[in-house]
C-alpha cells in the first residue's frame, strides 16, 4: 500500500467519524508525508491544521491508522509544508499572496464623502492640477464594528469551536487561510458576535487595514441607492479597497439577482487580490434558495463552519462570564433556573439574564430562585407557547424508542410505564394540562395517576441527576427539533 492509498483509506475513516464541516475543515490538503519506525509524518497546508490535527484529532488518525495498516502505529506528528497545492484547490484561487499585486486597485487614499463632495487622490494638493477623471466622489469609510464583540468575551464550547478557530485564525492571517468563511447558525447564537470580532482583532492588530462589517440588507440598500444615484462605480471602487469585507446574514440576499450579480462582481475582485471575505447565514449555502450557482459556489470553495445550540453546561458558563461582565452576583439556583428554561439561544439567554438584574437593581432585591422564577414567567411562557401534545408525543416516542399505542393505551407494559410517566410530566409542566386531561389523553385513567406520575417525577429530579439530564435532553428535543 502507498502512502498516498494508506492515507486515503485513513480519511475515508475520519470521513465517517467527524462531521463533514470537520472534515473538510482540517483534512483537505492533508497528506502522508513519511512512515517510519511507527512514526506518521503528515503534511498540512498551515499551523491551524497542524495544532487541530496534532491535539484534537490525532486519536482519530491513530485509530484510523492502526484499523488500516498493519505495522505498529506509536504516534503522528503534522508538518506545515510549504509549498501548497490547496492554492490552486478554491476555484478562481488567482494569485498567491505573495504576487498579489495591491495597486490593482487604484483609489484615492483620501475617500471622502459619497454624498456630499468629491475627493482628490492622494497626490492632489490645492493649486495643483488635478485630473478631472479621477475627482470621483466616493463613500465615507465606516467599518462598523462594535468594540464589544471580542474573541475574549466569546465562550467556546463544543458547539462554536470550530467557528471560532476559524474565525479567530482568520483575523491573525486574512486572506490567507480560509477564504471566504463561511458560518452559518441559527438565530441568537453568536454569528455577529464572532464576525465582529475578528474585524475587531484585526483592527487592534492592523490599525491601516480596512474593514467593513456589513449586513447583506444593508449592503442590498446601499447598492439600490447607489443605482438611483448613479453612483454605482464609486460602490463598487470603495468596496474593492476594502481589506477585510464580513457580510452578515448573507441569507436575505436570496431572490435579490441585481445585488447578487453585484456581491459576486466585488466577491471575485476582492478574492483575486487575497482580500478576505468573511460571510455568515442561518443556514449553509446550498439550503439558500435562488442563491445564484456562482455565488454558491465561491462559498463552498472556502470553509464552511456552523454554530449550532449550546449545551446546558455552556449556557451556564456564559450566564457566569455574563454576570461577571455586569459586576452582578446571582445565586446558584436561579442560573439554573435560567439555564434550564431559556435554551433557545444566547441572546434570549443574556436577555433574561438581563431583566433578572435590572428587576433586581430598580427593587433593591437580592435575586432569590423564587424573584427569578416570576420575573421570567412571562418570558418563558412566549418562549414555550407553541408546543403541542403531539410534540410531547413525538419527542417520547423517539427518544425512548416506543410505539404511541403502547404508551397512551391501558395495558401494564412494564417498559413503558416510565416513558408514559415522563409524557404525563411533560404535559403538566410544559402544556399545563390539568390532571383530568392527562388521565383521559392515557387511555382514560384516572387524575390520580396523572398526579402520581407528575410528583414522582418531579421529587427524583430533585434527587436524581441522571433523570434531570434526561428531562433537559426531552425539553432540549421538544423546543428544537
Ligand atoms: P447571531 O448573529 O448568531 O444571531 P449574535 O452574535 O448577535 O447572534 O449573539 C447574540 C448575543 O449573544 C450577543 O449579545 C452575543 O454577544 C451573545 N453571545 C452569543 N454567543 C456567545 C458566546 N459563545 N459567548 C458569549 N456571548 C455570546
Ligand atoms: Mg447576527
Amino acid at each position: 500500500m502507498t502512502h498516498e492509498e494508506l492515507w486515503k483509506a485513513v480519511l475515508g475513516e475520519i470521513e465517517l467519524s467527524i462531521s463533514r464541516a470537520n472534515f473538510i475543515t482540517w483534512f483537505k490538503n492533508t497528506s502522508i508525508l513519511g512512515l517510519e519506525n511507527g512514526a506518521v509524518t503528515i503534511g498540512v497546508p498551515n499551523g491551524f491544521a497542524k495544532e487541530w490535527l496534532e491535539n484534537k484529532y490525532n486519536i482519530y488518525i491513530l485509530k484510523a491508522l492502526r484499523k488500516i495498516n498493519p505495522e505498529e502505529i506509536r504516534g503522528i506528528q503534522c508538518i506545515i509544508r510549504t509549498e501548497n497545492p490547496s492554492s490552486s484547490q478554491s476555484a478562481g484561487a488567482g494569485q498567491s499572496p505573495q504576487n498579489r499585486s495591491i495597486d490593482a486597485i487604484k483609489a484615492p487614499e483620501n475617500r471622502s464623502s459619497f454624498d456630499i463632495r468629491p475627493s482628490y487622490p492622494p497626490h492632489a494638493h490645492p493649486g495643483y492640477p488635478t485630473n478631472p477623471a479621477l475627482e470621483k466622489p466616493t463613500l465615507i469609510h465606516h467599518s462598523n464594528l462594535n468594540h464589544r464583540y471580542t474573541f475574549e468575551n466569546f465562550i467556546v464550547s463544543e458547539n462554536n469551536e470550530l467557528a471560532r478557530a476559524a474565525c479567530f485564525a482568520v483575523s491573525q492571517n486574512p486572506g490567507m487561510v480560509y477564504n471566504p468563511l463561511f458560518i452559518y447558525g441559527g438565530v441568537g447564537l453568536g454569528k455577529t458576535h464572532l464576525l465582529q470580532s475578528i474585524g475587531n482583532e484585526l483592527t487592534a492588530s492592523h490599525p491601516e487595514k480596512k474593514i467593513k462589517y456589513i449586513t447583506s440588507e444593508r449592503f442590498t440598500t446601499e447598492l439600490v441607492d447607489s443605482i438611483k444615484n448613479q453612483k454605482i462605480d464609486q460602490f463598487k471602487d470603495y468596496y474593492q479597497q476594502i481589506d477585510l469585507l464580513i457580510i452578515d446574514d448573507v441569507q436575505f440576499l436570496s431572490g435579490k439577482e441585481k445585488t447578487q450579480a453585484e456581491f459576486f462582481h466585488i466577491f471575485n475582485a476582492l478574492y483575486q487580490l487575497n482580500k478576505q471575505i468573511v460571510i455568515s447565514s442561518d443556514r449553509p449555502p446550498h439550503a439558500i434558495a435562488t442563491l445564484e450557482d456562482r455565488l454558491r459556489s465561491r462559498f463552498q470553495g472556502g470553509m464552511i463552519t456552523d454554530i449550532s445550540r449550546p449545551n446546558y453546561e455552556t449556557r451556564i458558563a456564559i450566564l457566569e462570564a455574563k454576570l461577571r461582565e455586569r459586576g452582578f452576583q446571582i445565586d446558584r439556583e436561579s442560573l439554573h433556573y435560567i439555564a434550564e428554561n431559556i435554551t433557545q439561544n444566547v441572546r434570549e439567554l443574556e436577555g433574561a439574564l438581563n431583566r433578572v438584574i435590572a428587576y433586581c437593581e430598580f427593587h433593591k432585591l437580592t435575586p432569590s430562585p423564587s424573584a427569578t422564577e416570576k420575573i421570567l414567567s412571562q418570558l418563558i411562557f412566549q418562549t414555550k407557547k407553541n408546543l403541542s401534545l403531539d410534540d410531547i408525543f413525538r419527542v417520547v416516542i423517539e427518544y425512548y424508542k416506543i410505539e404511541k399505542e403502547d404508551l397512551v393505551k391501558k395495558g401494564r407494559k412494564k417498559e413503558v410505564a416510565h416513558p408514559r410517566q415522563m409524557a404525563m410530566y411533560l404535559m403538566r409542566s410544559e402544556l399545563q394540562t390539568s390532571f383530568s386531561s392527562i388521565g383521559s389523553v392515557f387511555g382514560g385513567r384516572d387524575h390520580t395517576t396523572a398526579l402520581h406520575a407528575f410528583e414522582k417525577i418531579h421529587k427524583n429530579t430533585q434527587l436524581n441527576t441522571q433523570l434531570k439530564e434526561e428531562i433537559h435532553t426531552l425539553k432540549e428535543r421538544l423546543y428544537y427539533s
